[in-house]
């Protein structure tokens, strides 16, 4: 491939802060990084406590946890996401409930609304669904692709029926919120636990890892504590928990300590090339892209391209394809979770909008190295293909 999906841009104080981790000796799970990283984005999203994670997936997994979701409850999450916050319920022996998305891509607050009132009964302290019986105690809103979710209905909803939110803000570290009760505050701080990763593909990355944020410092310690085999004391292994290994390495940290410094520049990167795809293609009918909502801020992770097949008179795949022959990686997005085999069965609650959305998006090259000729390189392959249709 010439022009790859998204990779990293590890050019700044990274080789310095591994090369200090390595020659310090602190190369596993203790060390100065692990803490100044927690320090930094707790910080850099305005929390109280971060805590670090081997992934995002884990700091799902733990807020979970922290809250107590187990078999006998629910939580709602969107039927478009990648699937980790997905199995993350699973793991803790709950049931999804798969909801639709609104035009951002992201989990509809109508429909939460509609489904919390109703489809279940609240009896003062719990809302229960009204056919399964089962406790739905936490939603997980995803910022799909950067944008922020419309956090505001949701929090709402949220605080009437005593429902624990999660955000899932793995790949929107650096949105914010600009306008209404949240503005200023960034995605990952408006729920009660925020999580993000640091993956390979992310905005900023530690090679593998991820954050748990809250302002709750029982929460944060309990998630803490979980991470590092629910390890009581430093001498005698007393363990009063199940715990996990889920720490973060001072390598892992030493990276996201330098990736950081960088995120700034990164996002005026991205929103900078997000405009140039935007002023080259916008115009062309049947296509448009997903946008950042008038509430908030993106950070731009990802662009997505929607492609109407009836006005364009080609697929998102179609022109995937084309694109793949010049050496151009797009990516079509993941496929509705209700329909991925672990999940068949599962509740999915009048999905609509996701039926029509999911089939009509590409996501197009989008790393912070892309060079002003190669979006133009993707934008005219683009149109041709369009063109020879
Ligand atoms: C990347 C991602 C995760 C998981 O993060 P990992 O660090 O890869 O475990 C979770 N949710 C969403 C929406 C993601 O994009």
């Amino acid at each position: 491939m010439r022009i790859a999906l998204s990779e990293p841009c590890i050019k700044g104080n990274e080789l310095k802060y591994v090369t200090e981790a390595v020659e310090t000796g602190w190369v596993s799970t203790a060390g100065s990084f692990v803490n100044r990283l927690e320090e930094d984005i707790a910080k850099y999203v305005g929390a109280k406590h971060a805590v670090a994670s081997t992934s995002g997936t884990a700091a799902l997994h733990l807020a979970l946890i922290a809250f107590g979701v187990g078999p006998s409850d629910e939580v709602l999450v969107p039927d478009i996401t990648f699937i980790a916050p997905v199995n993350t319920i699973r793991y803790v022996g709950a049931d999804p409930v798969f909801m639709d998305c609104d035009d951002y891509l992201n989990i509809d607050p109508v429909k939460i609304q509609d489904f919390c009132t109703k489809e279940c009964d609240f009896d003062g302290s719990k809302l229960i669904n009204k056919i399964t019986k089962k406790c739905v105690k936490a939603i997980i809103p995803v910022h799909i692709f950067g944008h922020p979710v419309n956090m505001e209905p949701i929090m709402e909803i949220a605080e009437k029926f005593k429902i624990f939110v999660i955000e899932d803000a793995t790949e929107s570290l650096g949105s914010k919120y600009t306008k209404g009760r949240f503005a200023g505050k960034a995605t990952g701080t408006i729920g009660h636990i925020g999580c993000f990763s640091f993956n390979g593909n992310k905005i900023i990355t530690t090679g593998g890892g991820g954050m748990a944020v809250t302002d709750n410092p029982e929460w944060a310690r309990h998630m803490k504590y979980l991470s590092n085999q629910a390890k009581d004391d430093d001498a005698f292994y007393i363990h009063n928990e199940v715990g996990f290994n889920y720490r973060m390495t001072n390598v892992e940290a030493a990276l996201g300590v330098a990736q950081l410094e960088r995120l700034d520049e990164f996002i005026s990167i991205k929103r900078k090339n997000f405009a140039l795809y935007h002023e080259l293609l916008g115009g062309v009918e049947g296509l448009s892209f997903i946008e950042e909502p008038d509430f908030g801020f993106s950070n731009y992770w990802f662009y997505s391209l929607v492609v109407n097949k009836d006005e364009a008179r080609v697929s998102n795949i179609q022109i995937m394809e084309a694109l793949k022959k010049e050496g151009i990686q797009t990516r079509p997005i993941w496929r509705l979770n209700h329909e991925q085999k672990p999940y068949i069965g599962s509740l999915a609650y009048n999905i609509e909008r996701a039926y029509r959305l999911h089939n009509m998006v590409l996501n197009l090259p989008c790393s912070v190295g892309l060079r002003e000729e190669e979006i133009r390189f993707v934008a005219e392959k683009i149109k041709e293909c369009i063109r020879s249709n």
